[in-house]
């Protein structure tokens, strides 16, 4: 068994020290003045410098990452973040200030100018902000950017329509940008078509916003019709484009009538997120919502790049500087080291790979919506003597991370597998084989996955109790 490493307090020795310096031929000062304590400084371990190295070694060695194996997180797109990426975003050249005068970073502003051309073109939008942090940041800048162009029409729509298959953030942007949110039943199928649609259609609703491919792993196939519905009722059509690797060199959102989208950097474009880095959302728009986009906006003029700051019409700023510069800066390596000829393949084998385990996974789980997927699957624990939970903390024994659980909420013990197109067949196929060691386990001795997880440092946690009240900090006498 992985064993906790010892915590560095108690290898903590009285007199022990993990450096050797000279003594001072200057007289001592403490190292912070008196007045500015708190309290006494009392407890710094004591350790020598191997001790020290061993035991973050240790620490670093109970992490799990895309580097260490299969991370088949459902909706979360854990793809392998190529090494190259990593040296060019450490690039001294490119590590410039924040205020620092345009004449001197060009060749910053140009990668920036070219990822939005990069993305301009695979979706078809008429133009990206790259300033939002993160997929959500995105979605709430989208719908500021439909608030701020309905409200220039004297056109203050109250509602915004959300499918009941959309991502979980989408509810959360809309309500944050002031709209009221009403969500709408998918259909058996698991998409939304003119006929859910219709009922809801009322003048006061200023846009739908729906994830494409959905939560389901499921294409929205009737995502044109339902553009030309909004669009006649004055409505604007928002797509969570977090799900894009499916769709790469495939489809294009601006073709199908979307207005505005967002496009996971972090997650399409290879660069480590979740605990591993920061993220990137870009929200791209149509021609008509251009003006509105946030400063500051990088532009290419006379031979080079210049940024806009002041512009009547935008929405504002809605980050400090540019954005993450470096996030930018692996996603355009990314594009650029597949190429424009290549850069299809990574849907063509995501959607690959997640059917090849969806086919091999189908007549042993629950698959609640039977419709072609492409990137990822989602199966139920409909029919299983034990709970996904239980099945989520089995495959930590055999050393995967888990799958995305309970999501999305209108599969009942959602298990939702995004296998990403990095992954070979023999890593697919181990994978396989451990799901099918685990449901055999499940029938022959439940208990088995009830008690797991066995083989970790620390076993089943009360999660709740872990969220609400986590123990961030060691203190003396309170153990682990
Ligand atoms: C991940 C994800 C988001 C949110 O992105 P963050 O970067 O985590 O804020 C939104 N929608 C979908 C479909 C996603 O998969």
């Amino acid at each position: 068994m992985n064993r906790l490493p010892k915590l560095i307090f108690e290898l903590s020795r009285e007199g022990k020290v993990g450096v050797g310096l000279n003594e001072a031929d200057v007289p001592a000062r403490p190292a912070v003045d008196e007045g500015l304590l708190r309290g006494p400084v009392a407890d710094f371990p004591q350790v020598s410098e191997v001790e020290v190295v061993r035991h973050y070694m240790a620490l670093a060695a109970l992490n799990y990452s895309v580097d260490k194996g299969f991370y088949p997180l459902g909706s979360c797109t854990m793809k392998y973040n190529p090494k190259v990426n990593e040296k060019l975003a450490a690039a001294e050249e490119l590590q410039a200030h924040p205020y620092a005068p345009h004449d001197l970073v060009q060749g910053n502003l140009e990668i920036m100018a070219r990822l939005e051309d990069w993305l301009k073109e695979l979706t078809g939008m008429a133009g990206f902000t790259l300033a939002p942090a993160a997929g959500a940041h995105g979605e709430f800048t989208g719908m500021l950017v439909v608030r701020r162009y309905l409200q220039e029409k004297g056109d203050a729509r109250k509602v915004v329509l959300i499918p009941d298959s959309a991502h979980g953030t989408n509810p959360a942007s809309a309500h944050f940008a002031g709209y009221e949110v009403r969500e709408i039943a998918s259909s058996a199928r698991g998409t939304i078509g003119a006929a859910e649609l219709r009922p809801h259609l009322t003048p006061d609703v200023a846009a739908l916003m729906m994830t494409n491919p959905n939560t389901l792993g499921i294409f929205e196939s009737d995502i044109v019709a339902v553009a030309e519905a909004l669009h006649a009722n004055g409505s604007l059509l928002y797509m969570d484009g977090a799900n894009l690797n499916a769709l790469l060199g495939a489809v294009r959102p601006g073709d199908l009538g979307v207005d505005v989208m967002h496009i996971n950097l972090h997650k399409t474009f290879a660069t480590p997120h979740g605990g591993g880095g920061p993220g990137s959302g870009p929200v791209g728009v149509a021609a008509h919502l251009l003006p509105f986009l946030p400063v500051p906006r990088v532009r290419r003029a006379g031979g080079g790049c210049e940024v806009v700051y002041d512009d009547p019409r935008s929405i504002g700023r809605v980050k400090n500087f540019y954005g993450q510069f470096l996030v930018m800066v692996r996603a355009l390596a990314y594009l650029m080291a597949l190429g424009r000829e290549h850069v299809g393949r990574v849907a063509e084998d995501a959607v690959l790979n997640a059917n090849y385990v969806r086919k091999k996974l189908e007549g042993l789980l629950d698959l609640p919506y039977p419709a072609p997927t492409l990137h990822e699957a989602v199966f139920s624990d409909a029919g299983l003597p034990v709970k996904t939970l239980d099945i989520a903390k089995r495959l930590l024994d055999y050393g995967y991370h888990p799958f995305t659980i309970y999501f999305p909420l209108i599969v009942h013990g959602a298990m939702m597998i995004e296998p990403t197109e990095s992954e070979s067949k023999e890593t697919l196929d181990g994978f396989i084989a451990v799901m099918e060691t685990i449901l055999r386990e499940a029938k022959e001795n439940p208990e088995l996955l009830r008690q797991a997880p066995t083989a970790t440092p620390v076993r089943r946690l009360d999660e709740t109790l872990a969220a609400r009240k986590p123990v961030l900090r060691w203190r003396k006498g309170e153990g682990h």
